[in-house]
């Protein structure tokens, strides 16, 4: 059973100052698996994860993250600006992009960050931007095809946008090297949302394989192998949770019997997670405000796909916990859904829960990551607010919630708002 970190009893405090919809975070779980994830890497020297930054993007967070050694990973030049601000510079910068604007390699390279290249026409394009090849260097690849666990389909990186095909990463690797090049780095996300303990190992094992492979055939120093993100979360109540213990092992037994018989035991491993690192240690929190009986049964609440994107954008499912009715049964069935005009606005369909009532708080669960930082102003809906659940039990407002006023602020016609009380 998915059980929240927060009880009814503390919503009700924390509405009187701060009202819903809003996110809120749990720092003493974040903290602990923050902390579970390091010990399953601390066998690999160089081990360092890189929070991906686009997943939560708020610096009280990321702060914490940084208590543990962690790094930003970044794709965006606010996202750079965000580690800048932050103190986080050089390479505690993965800026692992696609798409790259100029200007982003240029504003990466001033901070001193790791460039990861997304496609073989980058090297020329970045050479260009910056006029040189940085020393460190790394390439995002992808092996085509579909990525399998023991004939488990778990993606389809043919199908996606990302990465240099085998041939261009030794083409890549080799004139990367002319043109000055020391340290390589080896980059690859090639499956979503895996909820199993076996991606990672499976991952690695290809990575080092190819790892040799280039090392043999185009010379260069393997620095680091970034497995990038991936790790995923059980949003449904009978998934069970990934080990990360029983995940940094298997990458262990994998470095081992690859890497360290080719003499390459100085490779660090990287990672890239979002998800894993913040998505159960978030709840969007929102009241039940209106019923409605129509062809089916409907709960209104006051939070839209604004706030979480992730049920309308991809089906995804977000288990729901009604406050107070955790151990009642579950005997109706509901459209949980907000208010935008658009019926994709649904966070639960046909979803079996307790009955609520109007004024009942739900948490949403597993917002924690892709959540707020997908959040959009369609329909004129504004941002909420995110909040951090502090290990004292105190509750601090890590971002207010968007105003009228923020929503008006890019027009450059402000003055018809002048009469205005924002
Ligand atoms: C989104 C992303 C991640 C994080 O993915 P999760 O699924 O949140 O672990 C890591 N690296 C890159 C390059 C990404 O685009």
């Amino acid at each position: 059973m998915k059980k929240p970190f927060v009880t009814k009893a503390q919503i009700e405090e924390i509405v009187k100052k701060y009202p819903t919809p809003f996110h809120i975070y749990d720092e003493k779980g974040i903290r602990e698996n923050a902390k579970a994830l390091k010990e399953a890497f601390s066998w690999n020297k160089g081990y360092k994860e890189y929070f991906a930054v686009k997943a939560t993007p708020n610096p009280y967070l990321i702060n914490i993250l940084r208590e543990f050694g962690c790094g930003c990973d970044c794709s965006s030049l606010t996202e750079l600006m965000l580690s800048e601000a932050m103190g986080v510079k050089g390479e505690d910068i993965m800026f692992s992009s696609n798409e790259t604007p100029a200007e982003e390699y240029e504003y990466a390279t001033k901070l001193g960050a790791i460039i990861n290249l997304d496609d073989f026409t980058h090297i020329d394009f970045l050479e260009k931007t910056i006029g040189y090849i940085p020393e460190t260097i790394s390439c995002r690849y992808n092996p085509g095809g579909y990525f399998e666990i023991a004939n488990n389909i778990m993606d389809n990186p043919g199908d996606a946008k990302y990465g240099f095909t085998t041939e261009q990463l030794f083409e890549g690797f080799k004139l990367l090297k002319e043109k000055g090049a020391k340290h390589f780095g080896i980059h690859a996300f090639l499956a979503s949302n895996t909820v199993t303990n076996d991606y990672y190992p499976t991952l690695a094992r290809q990575l080092f394989e190819l790892a040799v492979k280039l090392k043999e055939e185009t010379g260069v120093h393997i620095a680091f192998i970034n497995l990038s993100g991936g790790i995923g979360v059980p949003y449904r109540p009978d998934q069970e949770s990934n080990d990360i213990a029983v995940i940094g092992e298997g990458v262990r037994k994998a470095y081992e019997e690859v890497l360290t018989p080719a003499g390459m035991d100085d490779v660090a491993i990287y990672t890239e997670l979002g998800r894993y690192m913040m998505a159960p240690f978030g709840h969007l929190v929102t009241q039940a405000i209106h019923e409605k009986h129509t062809y089916k049964e409907y709960i209104g609440v006051d939070a839209c796909a604004v706030n979480l994107m992730r049920p309308a954008m991809y089906g995804a499912y977000h288990h729901i916990t009604v406050l107070g009715k955790e151990d009642a049964v579950c005997d109706q069935m509901y459209d949980v859904v907000g208010s935008l005009c658009e019926n994709n606005d649904k966070f639960a369909i046909d979803r079996m829960l307790p009955a609520i009532e109007k004024g009942d708080y739900l948490v949403i669960h597993d917002t924690g990551a892709h959540g707020f930082a997908m959040g959009y102003n369609y329909n004129g809906k504004l941002k909420s607010a995110e909040l951090l659940l502090k290990e004292d039990g105190s509750v601090k407002l890590i971002r207010r919630a968007e105003t009228p006023k923020d929503y008006f602020a890019t027009f450059d016609c402000m003055d018809i708002f002048e009469n205005f009380q924002f």
